[in-house]
């Protein structure tokens, strides 16, 4: 086995056994492969092991990279999405993430609408409150969620969030916590199943599923570490 495929093998063998700590069952938590900085070169290693759902979080890389890689893969966009990359986002990806405003919401929509396809969507929450995240705060949610009866063209499939950066990984627990009984609330007043809970990343992800995921974004567990932020922030996207 090449590296990568050990990686997954790793991976996939943690998030069984956290759902089997928390009696869950390893096949309702999906595995997003966080292909961010990396070539279609490492993606095709993952691809030859199984792996066939990745996420990337820019618009402008996922644009040049997609055609690179085998017609299996599928795309999530798992980064802030600016408003005039919409309509690129909607021919792109098979579901954004992180949807983070009712406008942003309205926007896919039309650009959905467009494109003649339905969307699949998640809202991404600030559960923290911490100001200098993206995402929804929590009191916003349900009034992005009551525009989806009138919005055709996307379906608000579930919720993500990142925690609070942390010095120690139990930490994000209780944002993972909060996420879920958020959404039993949110089920109510919308009427909205909101199945996926997208939420845990490479540090902390087995912490995630003990909390409820359905889908966890893994990259350097996978794929080793990206450059330094400063270095590939250069192009502005
Ligand atoms: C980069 C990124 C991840 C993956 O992070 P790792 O720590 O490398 O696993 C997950 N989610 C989002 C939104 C990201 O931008």
């Amino acid at each position: 086995m090449n590296e990568i495929a050990e990686n997954l093998a790793a991976v996939r063998a943690a998030i069984a056994a956290a759902a089997a700590r928390a009696g869950r069952r390893a096949e309702d938590i999906e595995l997003v492969a966080v292909s961010k900085t990396h070539p279609p070169e490492t993606l095709h290693e993952a691809l030859d092991a199984g792996q066939t759902l990745f996420g990337e979080n820019r618009v402008q890389e996922a644009r040049a990279k997609i055609p690179l890689c085998a017609a299996a893969a599928t795309w999530h966009l798992i980064g802030h999405l600016q408003s005039n990359k919409v309509r690129e986002a909607v021919q792109l990806f098979s579901l954004l993430q992180a949807v983070d405003s009712l406008r942003l919401l309205e926007l896919i929509d039309r650009a959905a609408a467009e494109a003649g396809r339905t969307l699949p969507v998640y809202l991404e929450v600030n559960v923290s409150g911490e100001r200098s995240k993206n995402g929804l705060a929590p009191q916003d949610v349900p009034e992005a969620l009551a525009a989806a009866n009138r919005l055709t063209h996307v379906e608000i499939q579930g919720l993500m969030t990142i925690p609070p950066a942390a010095r120690e990984v139990e930490e994000a627990r209780p944002f993972f916590r909060r996420l879920r009984e958020l959404r039993e609330g949110w089920r109510r007043v919308s009427g909205l199943a909101l199945p996926e809970l997208s939420m845990g990343m490479s540090h902390d992800f087995e912490i995630a599923v003990e909390e409820g995921a359905t889908m966890v974004r893994v990259g350097s567990a996978l794929f080793g570490p990206r450059p330094p932020k400063g270095v590939r922030d250069a192009g502005n996207d």
